[in-house]
């Protein structure tokens, strides 16, 4: 089939309705384009503009500012923004690449935590390279165009390149994130105004496309924590791994101490589980960690549920 009056349809709609001034789309700066793909991965637009981006920039204006920082100083940046994998694999990312992040996607997809979609959207934006974005947007259309209930990546892979604009990549994946954010919404898709009407196979009922997967709900998982502190600050410790490695935390209260007191708890929602992290006033001087002054609570990277428990135990 051929897609030309699509993609001039699609290239119609972007220019009248596009979101030309995000700033992201405002540079053919590949460092700049992969820091706000990295943010916009698991956060939505707004808070990435509002908050985030901007910050982050100005405190590492480049790849070799990150790399010449220290790993604290990046997951400290990246606070509020959560996955903190993406904060580290950004610093690794750094240690190897800087000056200069490459274009190819080929390239692109050798450096750490930089998967098909992202090596693609940095090609197709800084470079004006012809290969397609798949973000999760352009994924609920294709399935919806191209009528499928469901699509595994090879699949997705496939009707995202049968239907690229390879004249205009950059303004048809730009579009594409556009026309998923506020045309091709998951629940009230407006097929009235969509470019892709004319082709689209799923339009007389798109909700059916892509079928719902049931949910199930997330376990909750309980953790003790101590919280020993003085008059000058409270004992934390820096933790290690992949999920949150490097973020300050409080310490696992010993099992065997049974005098400690239950101050209170505190809940919070992570992708696949539920955390209720229970307080105890402890006196354990012996446990892992270092006591941090309460001036400098704010200073050391940690978690949105050290924030809370901060918060909980009024030290903010
Ligand atoms: S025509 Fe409707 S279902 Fe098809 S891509 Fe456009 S908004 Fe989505």
């Amino acid at each position: 089939m051929n897609y030309s009056d699509i993609h001039t349809a699609i290239r119609e709609w972007y220019a009248t309705n596009g979101r030309h001034d995000l700033p992201w789309r405002n540079t053919d700066d590949p460092y700049i384009i992969y820091i706000s793909e990295m943010m916009l991965q698991q956060t939505q637009v707004k808070t990435v503009l509002d908050r985030h981006f901007h910050p982050f920039l100005k405190r590492f204006p480049t790849l070799r500012h990150i790399k010449e920082a220290k790993l604290d100083d990046v997951l400290h940046a990246w606070q509020g923004l959560g996955y903190y994998r993406r904060a580290r694999y950004i610093y690794a990312t750094a240690q190897i690449a800087a000056p200069k992040l490459p274009t190819d996607p080929a390239e692109l997809v050798k450096l750490p935590g930089i998967g098909k979609s992202t090596a693609h959207a940095i090609a197709a934006f800084s470079s004006h390279r012809p290969v397609a974005v798949l973000d999760a947007n352009v994924k609920r259309i294709l399935c919806r165009f191209f009528a499928k209930k469901s699509a595994a990546p090879k699949a997705l892979w496939e009707m995202a390149e049968v239907l690229l604009d390879r004249k205009e990549p950059y303004i048809y994946n730009q579009a594409m994130m556009d026309i998923g954010s506020t045309v091709c919404t998951p629940k009230s898709p407006s097929c009235h105004l969509c470019p892709l009407q004319s082709g689209c196979m799923g339009q007389s009922d798109p909700i059916r496309f892509p079928q719902k997967r049931v949910k199930k709900p997330r376990p909750v998982r309980y953790r003790k924590l101590a919280c020993v502190r003085n008059e000058t600050g409270l004992l934390m410790r820096q933790r290690k791994g992949e999920l949150l490695g490097g973020l300050w935390e409080l310490p696992e209260l010993d099992e065997m101490e049974t005098t400690a007191e239950k101050i209170g708890e505190v809940t919070h929602e992570y992708s696949h589980f539920k955390l209720v992290a229970e307080l105890y006033e402890s006196n354990n001087r012996n446990l892992p960690g270092t006591l941090v002054t309460y001036e400098n609570l704010t200073t050391i990277p940690t978690s949105s549920l050290e924030k809370k428990i901060f918060e909980k135990l009024k030290l903010l």
